[in-house]
C-alpha cells in the first residue's frame, strides 16, 4: 500500500507541546502547510501576536515561529477547518491526571482526547492520519479507533498511530532540532505500516533515518510513560541519597560524580534537588500506577508510586530544614523565594516545587517574598489561590508579595530560598543581597546552583541539598 504523501498537517492543541513541535514541522517542511488550532482563543492570538509575544517561553522558539509563521505555519481557532484540510491530525491536548471522580488522583482525565477525536469523526469528509502526540494510557489509540470508525462517513477511513512527544521543556527547539530518537507506533498491518511510513518521511526532512523507530502501537505508548517513570525515578533515587548525604557527612555531588562514571549507569540526570515538578513526571506516573492496578499488578503500582512518594517527602524534608535552620520558627520572619517556574528556561509552572515550599511557609505564618523572571505574577496568584482554595486570595496576598527582582525580593528578608536553578539567580550580586538582609542572612539552595564557599565567605549561612551542616 502506498503511503500518503502528506502535505497538510493539523495540529488539534497549541501547548507547550503542539506549538513548539509543529512550528519546527513547519520550519523544517516548507512544502507542507501546518496548521495549530486550539479552543482557547487568548492562546491563539497571543501565538498571532504582532510583536511575538508568544503563549509559552522556550528559548529559540520566538525565532523559528518568525520564519514560518505566515509562510507554511498557521495558528487558527478554527478547529473544523482544519480538521477538514488536513491529511494528517495530530492530538496534542492535555491529558492531566483526574483530580475527582472514580480513580481519582491515578487515573488519566482522556476527556479532551475523547472530544478532540469526536470532532474529527465528525467533520471529516475524506481519510486522515490520526496521530496520538498526547501522552496517554497503554491502549488509547484502541478508544480513539473505536470512536472514529462508529462515527465515520463512507469512503473515509481513519488510520491511528501513536508519537509521543520527548521534548523538555527549556530546551524543547533544540530537542526537536536534534530529537535522540522519534517514536511511532502503528497497528502492524499493512494500512498501518503505510501511514507510519507517511509520518516518518515528514520527520525524514531533518531526522538521520536511524533515529525515526518504529514499533508496535502499544508499545510507544507504553514507551513515552515508562521513559518520563525511569526518569523521575533517577530524580528520586538520588533525591533518596541525598537525605543519607545530610544525615552522614558524603557530599551528593561527589556521590553523584562517582557513580555517574559507571559507563552502565552515566552522568546525566543525577543532580539532587528538592524534588521534580513539571505537568509530565508525575502524571506519567501516577497513569503507570493506575494501569498496573487495573492490570491486578498491584506490587508493581507500589514500586513506581514510591518514586512519586519520595518526590513529596523531598520537598517536605526541605521545607522543614529551612524551619528547623531558622531556630525552629519562621513566624513572621521575611522568606525571599527565588523562582516559581518548575525548571529554568520555562515560564511553566504546573506542579512547581516553589508551590510546595511557599505553602508550607505560608503555613508556617512566614511573609514570603517571590521572584521568577519568566512567570507573571498573574500566573503566580493563580497558582497559590489554586494550592490554597479555602484561603480568600486577600489574605494570601497579606503573606506573600511578588518582587520584579531578585534582589528586591530578598531586601529585610531572613532568609533567601533558590527553587528554580535560573542563571540568573547565580550571577546575582550576592554582596548586595547579604547586605540588604536582616542577619544571620542564610540561603537555602534547593538546586545545587550556587557556590556556598563564595556565600559563606561573604557571612551567609548556607544549607543545601545533600551535604550536612548550614555554616
Ligand atoms: P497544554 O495544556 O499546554 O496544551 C494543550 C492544549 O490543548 C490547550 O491549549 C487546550 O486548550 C487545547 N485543547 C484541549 N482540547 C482541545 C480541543 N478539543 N480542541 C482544540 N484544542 C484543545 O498541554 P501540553 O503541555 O502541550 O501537553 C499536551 C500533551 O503532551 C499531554 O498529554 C502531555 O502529557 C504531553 N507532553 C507534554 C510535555 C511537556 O513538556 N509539556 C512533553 C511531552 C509530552
Amino acid at each position: 500500500m502506498a503511503p500518503v504523501k502528506v502535505t497538510k498537517i493539523c495540529c488539534i492543541g497549541a501547548g507547550y507541546v503542539g506549538g513548539p513541535t509543529c512550528a519546527v514541522i513547519a520550519l523544517k517542511c516548507p512544502h507542507i502547510t501546518v496548521t495549530i488550532v486550539d479552543l482557547n482563543k487568548a492562546r491563539v492570538d497571543a501565538w498571532n501576536s504582532p510583536d511575538f509575544a508568544l503563549p509559552i517561553y522556550e528559548p529559540g522558539l520566538e525565532e523559528v515561529v518568525r520564519q514560518a509563521r505566515g509562510r507554511n505555519l498557521f495558528f487558527s481557532t478554527d478547529v473544523d477547518k482544519a480538521i477538514e484540510e488536513a491529511d494528517l491530525i495530530f492530538v496534542s491536548v492535555n491529558t492531566p491526571t483526574k483530580k475527582s471522580g472514580v480513580g481519582a488522583g491515578f487515573a488519566a482525565d482522556l476527556n479532551y482526547v475523547e472530544l478532540a477525536t469526536r470532532r474529527i469523526a465528525t467533520v471529516a469528509t475524506s481519510s486522515k492520519i490520526v496521530v496520538e502526540k498526547s501522552t496517554v494510557p497503554c491502549r488509547t489509540a484502541e478508544s480513539m479507533r473505536t470512536i472514529l470508525e462508529a462515527n465515520s462517513k463512507p469512503n473515509c477511513r481513519f488510520d491511528i498511530l501513536s508519537n509521543p512527544e520527548f521534548l523538555a521543556e527549556g530546551t524543547a527547539i533544540s530537542d526537536l532540532f536534534s530529537p535522540d530518537r522519534v517514536l511511532i507506533g502503528s497497528l502492524q498491518t499493512p494500512e498501518g505500516i503505510s501511514a507510519c511510513r507517511s509520518l516518518s518521511d515528514v520527520y525524514a526532512n531533518w531526522v538521520p533515518a536511524e533515529r525515526i523507530l518504529n514499533v508496535g502501537l502499544w508499545s510507544s505508548e507504553l514507551s513515552k510513560l515508562a521513559a518520563n517513570a525511569m526518569l523521575a525515578q533517577r530524580i528520586s533515587s538520588i533525591n533518596a541519597l541525598s537525605a543519607i548525604c545530610e544525615a552522614t557527612g558524603a557530599n551528593i555531588d561527589e556521590v553523584a560524580h562517582a557513580i555517574g562514571y559507571d559507563s552502565r549507569i552515566g552522568p546525566k540526570f543525577l543532580k539532587a534537588s528538592v524534588g521534580f515538578g513539571g505537568s509530565c513526571f508525575q502524571k506519567d506516573i501516577l497513569n503507570l500506577v493506575y494501569l498496573s492496578e487495573s492490570l491486578h499488578l498491584p506490587e508493581v503500582a507500589a514500586y513506581w508510586r514510591q518514586v512519586v512518594e519520595m518526590n513529596e517527602y523531598q520537598k517536605r524534608r526541605f521545607s522543614k530544614r529551612v524551619v528547623d535552620t531558622l531556630f525552629n520558627t519562621i513566624t513572621g520572619k521575611r522568606i525571599a523565594v527565588l523562582g516559581f517556574a518548575f525548571k529554568a528556561d520555562t515560564g511553566d509552572t504546573r506542579e512547581s516545587a516553589a508551590i510546595t515550599l511557599i505553602k508550607d511557609f505560608q503555613s508556617e505564618k512566614a511573609l514570603v517574598n517571590v521572584y521568577d523572571p519568566q512567570v507573571s505574577e498573574e500566573q503566580i496568584w493563580l497558582d497559590l489561590q489554586e494550592a490554597s482554595p479555602l484561603t480568600p486570595l486577600d489574605s494570601i496576598k497579606k503573606q506573600v508579595t511578588i518582587s520584579k527582582s531578585a534582589l528586591e525580593a530578598c531586601k529585610n528578608a531572613e532568609a533567601v530560598v533558590i527553587a528554580t536553578e535560573w542563571k540568573e539567580f547565580k550571577e546575582i550580586d550576592w554582596e548586595a543581597v547579604y547586605a540588604g538582609m536582616n542577619k544571620p542572612a542564610f540561603v537555602f539552595d534547593g538546586r545545587l546552583l550556587v557556590d556556598a564557599e563564595k556565600l559563606r565567605s561573604i557571612g551567609f549561612k548556607v544549607t543545601t541539598i545533600g551535604r550536612p551542616s548550614s555554616v
